[in-house]
């Protein structure tokens, strides 16, 4: 078993107070590798490298060109270990290697478009309507970057976050989630070889309240980009607002996956058993809302269940898993709570509804794909997000009905909508409180589409052209070249 280090200033090193704590491989329930439980004093030395390397070290005084070029060979370097970083993954969290490997194929794509970014972002000259004024504003990286992330995909959220802060010229201090930390840490050492400078991308690995509390807090980190529960980060953005801090939040949601009666139902169908059971419902985007209209409801409910029963559950390493481990024990616990509840509320079970139990599977950390019927609005199970494969299906009468149902929740981070009505699709986009609308697909993400949650799924948007601005500080320059007497010392230019 390997004993993992920190990353700070371009060495692995051990954490100062001596601590260390087990990671979980989720499938057999075993200790697989120990990494380092941070404290605020290794983050005292991450943060005090990545300032360096922003105000006096290499990284400050390299052209955006030479930035992106090393981007650019970090993607690279990710291509060439995406097969080992995938495993590292799934034993981290306990997803399907199909899903990881697609992620870490698909990874070094961010790095290519904000590696090429780096040297495009251009200031401006304003025609002031001043006399004799020369005036221009340009863009400066924000400071150094606190990354906090969750565990179900730490490498992607690296990629989401780091590439643009580090095309903005920003250095990072990273923290992973605590249950999934050493894919992050493994990821350091191929950010060593592509040969960016000492303190420009540090990790420190801990437990939130301890070494993520201790990055919020820190006064030499300007901005925090979050990834993780809306109760997390809702204590992140009252920590940083008493500092004056910049954030990013991609947080939890509720999304509604939408089947209009003019759908393709065997698209629809596959798009909503990808939008709950994939991940094993572990993830931000899991449409666990459906929202399907009453005339097919029975119908299409029925093709439903019967896709979900023949889901196979298993070991997440072999190829014909579809579903996966809870990763963590809490998460877990947490799943089969929520059948409770829907049952206690009076929520019918068509499929599923509590434990995985199979003697060839170790771990205990199991559940059914679970699907729920006979759910009005007001159920906690159609309210608060569960992270795991469990539906909630509720019918519509019309397009006003479904949108109304649809944004009925504090949360606003996707949505699908299944109809073969362009107008329609366009009515609901326009309709829906969701940063991501999908039509007829569902789970797509891109490096060059803007993703991120209006209402309690965050602020701020990651991917696409502008999230490199989420990590600039605008600067506006005034030069007078004025000759003769001084204006008025008293009166505004
Ligand atoms: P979490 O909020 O428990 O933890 C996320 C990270 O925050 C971890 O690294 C944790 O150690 C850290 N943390 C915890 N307390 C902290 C504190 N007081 N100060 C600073 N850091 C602290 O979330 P999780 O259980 O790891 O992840 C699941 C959640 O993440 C779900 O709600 C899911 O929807 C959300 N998520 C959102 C997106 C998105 O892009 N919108 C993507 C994936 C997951």
């Amino acid at each position: 078993m390997k004993t993992y280090q920190h990353y700070i200033d371009g060495q692995y090193t051990d954490p100062i107070n001596g601590q260390w704590m087990d990671s979980i491989d989720p499938y057999t329930g075993e200790v697989w590798a120990k990494v380092p439980r941070g404290c605020a004093q290794d983050v005292d030395k991450a943060v005090a490298a990545a300032s360096r390397a922003l105000k006096e070290g290499p990284w400050s005084k390299m052209s955006p060109t030479d930035r992106g070029k090393l981007m650019l060979k970090l993607a690279d370097l990710v291509t060439r270990e995406a097969p080992r970083l995938a495993e590292i993954e799934v034993k981290d969290n306990g997803k399907l290697l199909a899903e990881m490997r697609g992620q870490l194929n698909y990874h070094p794509e961010w790095w290519r478009y904000f590696g090429g970014l780096a040297d495009k972002v251009e200031g401006r000259v304003m025609p002031i309507d001043k006399p004799d004024m020369f005036a221009f504003s340009n863009s400066e990286p924000v400071g150094v970057v606190g990354a906090i992330t969750a565990w179900n995909s730490p490498l992607l959220f690296i990629a989401w976050k780091c590439a643009p802060a580090l095309a903005a010229g920003c250095t990072v201090v990273i923290k992973p989630s605590e249950f999934a930390s050493v894919s992050t840490l493994e990821y350091a050492a191929l950010v060593r070889e592509a040969g960016f400078p000492d303190g420009v991308f540090n990790v420190v690995t801990g437990l939130g309240h301890e070494v993520g509390s201790a990055i919020v807090d820190h006064p030499k980190v300007a901005k925090i980009t979050f990834t993780g529960s809306d109760a997390t980060g809702a204590r992140i953005y009252a920590q940083a607002a008493a500092k004056m801090k910049r954030v990013s939040l991609e947080l939890g949601g509720k999304s509604p996956n939408i089947v209009f009666d003019d759908c393709d139902i065997e698209q629809a169908a596959a798009g909503v058993v990808s939008g709950i059971f994939a991940a094993t419902g572990q993830t931000c985007i899991a449409g666990s809302r459906l929202l399907v209209q009453k005339s097919i409801q029975e119908k299409f409910t029925e093709q439903l269940v019967k896709i979900g029963a023949s889901a196979r559950i298993g070991n997440p390493m072999l190829s014909d898993t579809n579903i996966g481990p809870i990763t963590t024990a809490a998460q877990y616990r947490k799943v089969l709570d929520y059948m409770d509840i829907a049952k206690n509320e009076g929520a019918r079970c068509v499929l599923g509804g509590g434990k995985a139990e199979r003697a060839d599977l170790p771990g205990g950390q199991f559940v059914q794909p679970t699907i729920f019927v006979d759910v009005t609005p007001q159920m906690r199970i159609a309210r608060e997000e569960v992270f795991g494969p469990v539906l909630s299906i509720m019918g519509f009468d019309d397009e006003a009905h479904a949108v109304q149902m649809a944004n009925d929740t504090i949360y606003g981070l996707a949505a699908g909508v299944w109809t073969q009505d362009m107008g329609r699709a366009l009515r609901m986009s326009k309709a829906l409180e969701a940063g991501t609308v999908w039509v007829n697909t569902y789970r797509a993400v891109s490096y060059m589409m803007p993703f991120g949650g209006m209402k309690h799924s965050g602020i701020g948007r990651e991917s696409g052209i502008d999230a490199i601005k989420e990590f600039q500080e605008t600067k506006s320059t005034w030069i007078s070249y004025a000759k003769g007497a001084p204006a008025n010392p008293f009166v505004m230019r």
